[in-house]
């Protein structure tokens, strides 16, 4: 059986068209979503613009070449906007119609309209740019780590480097020359595996964006905007693991807000979440970039701080005390003050693992809070030394 090639160009037509219709039919269940339906539409105008091509002969050429063609370079400049509209940025309309406007001025001039292979030489770069660029729009927002970005950007990377393959095929197609069966295959292949794999990585990027927000927001306290205990228990533990194993040591600091329930009764709810996010503020302007702090209850606080030794824990717990005293102090128009108790703990063998530091810790935070507040306790203070000599001797 011979299929020619108005007919492999109709069936990478309807390869396109199933790719629209899976692209738009997720696009009406999450409307929110930008990226889908702009995507969508480009395979729903590149199916159309594949359709016009493969009823060359049969309709007349200013649509099956001048008009399919700028369907086409529109498909792709919309390929282009829906990248940017996933990566948050914002769609060029105007550069992304461009592609089409210099096809339509270049076939306004006789020479390059009745030279095929000037055209498809056209097309070809135009189909280039836009792939070149929403590959680099993908690119460069690579920092998220999503698994589908990657064979995404190979893919359009591939159709780039096939599309030249397409500029003989033009000329084949106005009947001037003998058929190239291998290049027909080759071109056709190309065009459904674009379709398929395009629909396939553009979905993919779609849901793994979505579940990479829903994580990210089931691991933040919306309140203060910091990790919350989920995420302090998962991301801790795994901390205090590898450095047990990389024998290094870590600090663990509790921290509770001294009579908190009092100044929620004195002053509302309301002031006591202001003093919860300047507790926050000033805490991770203690801390370095590295360190795990999270709200892991009410007004309960926990700092992870890795190859700090009970010393240096000490020191930076007393500076997030005296920094949050003197803030609350400062901002409080209705002068009123608040303070904060701190628990340390400090791995050994006996507190390698993140619950017993959470325990040992906590005992701590009882003694601050026994003797007085607004203070830093440790539970056994001799044993801080101790611990360091263990680390050191490990
Ligand atoms: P102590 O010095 O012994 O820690 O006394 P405390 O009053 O801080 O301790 P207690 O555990 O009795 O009270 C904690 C209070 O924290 C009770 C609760 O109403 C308040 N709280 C918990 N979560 C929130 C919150 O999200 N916002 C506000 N405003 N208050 C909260
Ligand atoms: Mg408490
Ligand atoms: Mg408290």
């Amino acid at each position: 059986m011979e299929i020619g090639l108005p007919a492999a160009i109709v069936i990478a037509g309807f390869t396109f068209a199933a790719a629209a219709t899976l692209l738009l039919l997720s696009w009406f269940q999450r409307r929110d979503l930008e990226a889908l339906g702009v995507w969508g539409f480009a395979f729903a105008v590149g199916a159309i613009a594949v359709a016009l091509v493969a009823a060359r002969g049969h309709i007349p050429d200013v649509l099956s070449i001048i008009f399919a063609n700028t369907l086409l370079a529109l498909a792709y400049g919309m390929m282009w906007s829906g990248a940017r509209l996933f990566e948050g940025r914002q769609a060029f309309v105007v550069e992304s119609m461009l592609g089409a406007l210099v096809w339509l001025i270049a076939m306004l001039i006789p020479s390059l309209y009745g030279w095929p292979e000037a055209r498809a030489s056209i097309m070809a770069t135009i189909g280039i740019s836009y792939t070149l660029l929403t590959a680099w729009e993908l690119w460069r927002a690579r920092a998220d780590k999503l698994h589908s970005r990657w064979p995404a950007i190979a893919l359009l990377l591939m159709h780039a480097a096939a599309l030249p393959t397409r500029i003989p095929l033009v000329g084949e197609l106005a009947g001037t020359r003998p058929t190239h069966t291998g290049l027909i295959v080759f071109v056709l292949l190309e065009s459904i595996l674009l379709a398929v794999a395009g629909a396939y990585l553009f979905g993919s990027l779609v849901r793994e964006r979505i579940a990479a927000l829903y994580e990210h927001a089931a691991s933040i306290d919306p309140l203060t905007g910091v990790a919350n205990r989920r995420a302090f228990l998962h991301q801790g533990a795994r901390l205090v693991q590898r450095a047990a194993t990389e024998g290094r040591r870590v600090s663990l600091l509790l921290f509770d807000l001294d009579r908190f329930k009092s100044i929620n009764d004195e002053y509302g709810h309301a002031a006591g979440d202001s003093v919860l996010r300047s507790f926050c503020a000033v805490a991770t302007s203690q801390l370095r970039p590295g360190d795990l702090f999270a709200r892991i209850g009410g007004e309960e606080f926990a700092c992870l701080l890795v190859d700090v030794g009970a010393k240096d824990a000490r020191i930076i717990a007393e500076r997030v005390r005296f920094a949050f005293e003197a803030e609350v102090q400062q901002g409080s128009e209705k002068g009123f003050g608040a303070t904060v108790s701190a628990g340390l703990a400090v791995s050994a063998a006996e507190y390698s693992d993140l619950p017993s530091l959470l325990i040992s810790a906590d005992r701590a935070l009882y003694l601050a809070k026994k003797a007085g507040r607004n203070r830093v306790a440790e539970e056994e203070p001799g044993r801080a030394g101790a611990a360091d000599a263990d680390i050191k001797s490990a």
